[in-house]
Formats: structure tokens, C-alpha cells, sequence
């Protein structure tokens, strides 16, 4: 019997729907499931842990993707 898939937002417990931008995926092997304004802040708080708002970082992160080329 196959498991039942995620169907609720595991930050905010909204509904999901797949069709308006909501995400199902996987951390590890724990299934989840984010909705688009968990995940685009999720996204904003990765960017910023980051430093991916910074010109000099993102030029640096090119450079090292290039030198793996
Ligand atoms: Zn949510």
C-alpha cells in the first residue's frame, strides 16, 4: 500500500497544492511539503545565511563553480 502523500505546509499547516507553486520533497528521507510563501521565505532566509545578496559572494561562488568545470 503506498503511503499517503504530504498534503499540509510543515511550517504553517496550510494546504498543499502542487498546481499554485507548493512544493513536495524530500530532507534526507523525510518526506515534506512547503507552501509557496513558507518556501520563498525559507529561500530569503537561505540567500541571506548565505550571503547570497552580496554581488562580491555570488562572483566568488561563479568563480569556484567555474574552476569545478
Ligand atoms: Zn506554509
Amino acid at each position: 500500500m503506498k503511503s499517503k502523500p504530504v498534503s499540509k505546509c510543515n511550517i504553517c499547516d496550510s494546504d498543499i497544492d502542487q498546481d499554485c507553486g507548493d512544493i513536495i520533497g524530500y530532507f534526507g528521507i523525510s518526506e515534506v511539503a512547503f507552501c509557496v510563501w513558507c518556501l520563498s521565505s525559507m529561500t530569503d532566509m537561505v540567500i541571506q545565511l548565505n550571503d547570497l545578496n552580496n554581488i562580491e559572494t555570488l562572483k566568488e561562488r561563479i568563480r569556484d563553480l567555474e574552476d569545478d568545470l
